[in-house]
């Protein structure tokens, strides 16, 4: 079911307490879309600690304080693209280490990439051109001329489990792997609300409607800045027929007879655990 409290031993802040240096502080380092990380000697990956990132070998273009995880201050930092991992740790793509670090530091370093990337695009203000300034507060970055305020960007997407008596819908999109099938998907569009949007990406998608629509769980995804909403819905009416171009096939399966489907720690994954739970034999 939904996470909650995975987040218990972060508390998350914008701008460090004063008298914060000399702290052992974890850096959540990135050289594009890889992150340092570091192999302890029974093999378990995790974000490197250190007073000061220069430990590292490492310059970064800028830090970002993100606030304190387990009691110690954490920063993101950007580096330069030619940054080499010190010894015993390595820069790795960001969506490879869903497996093989705690969720807790996931979740945080999705939080790390999306504040470095935030800080990246608003240099400068869109509208006028001004150099924008970092605001204390809270996240954001102003403009001292126009007044124009840009805060990190999110896409909420919905994601929906779509019953039918002890079935459930499941496409094959055209950016799966061979063979893998999925929950449907989709982002919210401007005026819409999320029970909107789950019925129009049903009804595009498969051209299927759908009622009972009810919240699940959600979950941060930092690829680059979604925030997906889960829920379930009964089928109401229709014929499943791909759009052909998003999907490219779409069936009822029954909880015994399922395709390969999302790893369990996705939300579309832990979704699917949940029908076969509750409609498995
Ligand atoms: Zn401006």
């Amino acid at each position: 079911m939904p996470r909650e409290g995975v987040y218990k031993t972060y508390v998350p802040a914008v701008t460090a307490e004063e008298n914060g240096e000399n702290e052992l502080t974890y850096w959540f380092v990135f050289r594009e879309n890889n992150i340092l990380l570091q192999c302890s000697q029974d093999h378990r990956w995790g974000v490197p600690l250190a007073i000061a990132l220069a430990e590292f070998d490492i310059s970064a273009r800028r830090i970002q304080y993100l606030g304190k995880l387990e009691g110690r201050p954490c920063y993101s930092a950007e580096a330069l693209p030619d940054a080499v991992a010190p010894e015993g740790m390595r820069f790795r793509e960001l969506r490879s280490i869903f497996d093989d670090v705690e969720e807790s530091v996931f979740l945080l370093a999705g939080k790390a990439i999306q504040i470095v990337r935030w800080d990246q695009d608003n240099q400068y203000c869109g509208k006028c051109g001004s150099a924008a300034e970092t605001q204390k507060t809270e996240r954001a970055k102003k403009c001292p001329d126009c007044g124009q305020v840009r805060y990190p960007q999110l896409s909420p997407a919905i994601i929906v489990a779509v019953i039918r008596d002890d079935q459930i819908l499941l496409a094959h999109s055209v950016n799966f792997a061979a063979g893998v099938y999925s929950i449907l998907a989709g982002f919210a569009e401007p005026g819409e609300t999320l029970e909107e949007c789950v019925q129009r990406e049903v009804w595009e998608e498969v051209k299927i409607r759908v009622k009972n629509i009810r919240y699940f769980g959600s979950q941060p995804w930092p690829f680059p800045n979604s925030l997906m909403i889960g829920f379930t819905a009964e089928y109401e009416s229709g014929e499943i027929q791909p759009d052909g171009v998003e999907i490219e096939e779409a069936a009822w399966f029954k909880a015994a007879a399922l395709p390969l489907t999302p790893k369990k720690m996705s939300i579309g994954g832990r979704m699917v655990a949940w029908f076969v739970e509750n409609y498995g034999e």
